[in-house]
């Protein structure tokens, strides 16, 4: 299986390369701007959409003969038709939307000077490269210093340079590699509840602390009231608002390398992983949705599913088919809802003592048929003579009666950690997803 990854560096460009950039970033946006009108134009007249070499021909082409674009040709053309396709891009990409092909997205919008995110796309053919000494040689801009924090694992096909809000220059590469060579395979499987109390609760007992980058930095807070008391349009306030995009940067980096350093260690320690499909949507629109962004659990659990994919290890997303706080991840039992509040409870069938956190990560792991035991979902032994034999040893794990856990077609008793009927728990959870 062969994957497209990006990986981003920092870049140094010298003043004169930033004026050099600027330019390209204003060229390939004017290009792009100018392209959306003559659609517009046509589509509001009913006419048929003007091609993408035609428009190439028109904006780029001839526009570099008049003075009011003659500008146009201090860039490399290939920037300017990369804008072009980006364009097509984001026309074929609301169109599919629109037929329900892949997820909705607006019309292409027009680009202005104060976006936050700047960028120029080179392709193979702008013939840049990599320079013997390490610097990235971009055609009419120059070689441009890199802060290489990582290997490329292959040859790039493409690179896109950015300038954040921070006013900070960073290269993108595209990178078309193959499966790593697998980690040696290892036993543990793992189920993972994503909660807001903690980042993650894991179905071995584990909790991972939240990280709450956000609310902690302070710095943050400052940087917003500095922006709000400055005179709008005055210089000071320019300064004020990049400062806070410096502060906005530090807090995204930050949690980035924590889901990178997390989703490393789950995937290195785990052959499988089972995570709970959120309605992280769902919850954001509540007032719950700033602990919701802080935590961004959506980026991690795409960085799990990746890094799954490159190492051989499982991924499995269950869908959402029954509260898991609901069933008792021991006996199977489902003693219905219990209020948010609600940490720990006993369970009146068999008399386990769970954790809510930890009882929800041992039933994500059994609705994905991982072999996991139930005893991670325990805070302490029960009180029961026969559950504290079972809890004791856990020679291995107690069968859970899936029919009351909400999944149809496996026997009540049913061994789950036999191969047959993983499968089929498997297969029953990918099908009711849809
Ligand atoms: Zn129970």
């Amino acid at each position: 299986m062969y994957m497209q990854l990006r990986y981003g560096f920092r870049l140094y460009p010298s003043a004169g390369q930033r004026t050099a950039l600027a330019k390209a970033f204003g060229c390939a946006r004017v290009v792009y701007n100018d392209a959306l009108r003559a659609r517009e134009t046509a589509r509001s007249q009913g006419l048929p959409l003007p091609k993408t070499g035609d428009l190439s021909q028109q904006l780029i082409t001839e526009a570099k003969k008049a003075p009011q674009r003659a500008w146009l040709g201090e860039v490399s053309a290939v920037v300017l038709q990369q804008s072009l396709r980006d364009l097509d891009a984001a026309y074929r990409n609301f169109f599919d939307g629109l037929k329900g092909k892949r997820p909705k997205t607006g019309p292409p919008r027009y680009k202005s000077k104060r976006d936050s995110r700047q960028a120029v796309r080179f392709t193979a053919n702008a013939r840049w490269s990599i320079t013997p000494g390490g610097k990235l040689r971009l055609p009419k801009i120059g070689d441009v210093r890199v802060k290489w924090s990582r290997t490329l694992p292959s040859t790039p096909s493409s690179v896109t340079v950015v300038k954040d809000a921070a006013g900070r220059y960073f290269a993108s590469f595209v990178v078309e590699t193959g499966p790593e060579k697998p980690l040696p395979q290892t036993t543990p499987e793992v189920g993972i509840d994503l909660g807001l109390g903690h980042f993650a609760v894991l179905s071995d007992g584990t909790k991972i602390d939240s990280p709450r980058f956000v609310r902690r930095a302070e710095r943050l807070k400052k940087a917003q009231r500095d922006v709000s008391r400055k005179q709008k349009g005055s210089r000071n306030r320019d300064k004020a608002r990049i400062r806070l995009a410096r502060a906005h940067a530090r807090v995204a980096d930050a949690r980035r390398e924590f889901h990178h350093q997390l989703s490393t260690k789950l995937i290195r320690d785990n052959q499988a992983i089972a995570v709970e499909d959120l309605a992280v949507k769902g919850l954001a629109r509540t007032r719950l949705a700033k602990a919701v962004h802080d935590a961004g659990w959506s980026a991690f659990v795409s960085m799990l599913e990746y890094k799954a994919a490159r190492y051989g290890r499982t991924f499995i997303r269950i869908g959402r088919f029954e509260p898991t706080s609901q069933v008792c991840s021991v006996c199977g039992v489902k003693d219905g809802p219990k209020p948010l509040h609600v940490r720990t409870w006993t369970c009146r069938a068999c008399g386990a003592v769970l954790d809510r956190d930890i009882n929800a990560a041992v039933n994500v792991a059994r609705a994905a048929g991982l072999a996991v035991t139930a005893c991670g979902a325990q805070v302490r032994r029960a009180l029961l003579p026969a559950q504290r034999r079972e809890a004791g040893t856990h020679p291995k794990p107690s069968p859970i009666r899936w029919e009351q856990a909400g999944i149809p077609g496996l026997q009540a008793g049913e061994d789950v950690n036999s191969t047959a009927s993983r499968t089929s728990a498997r297969s029953t959870v990918r099908s009711t997803r849809r």
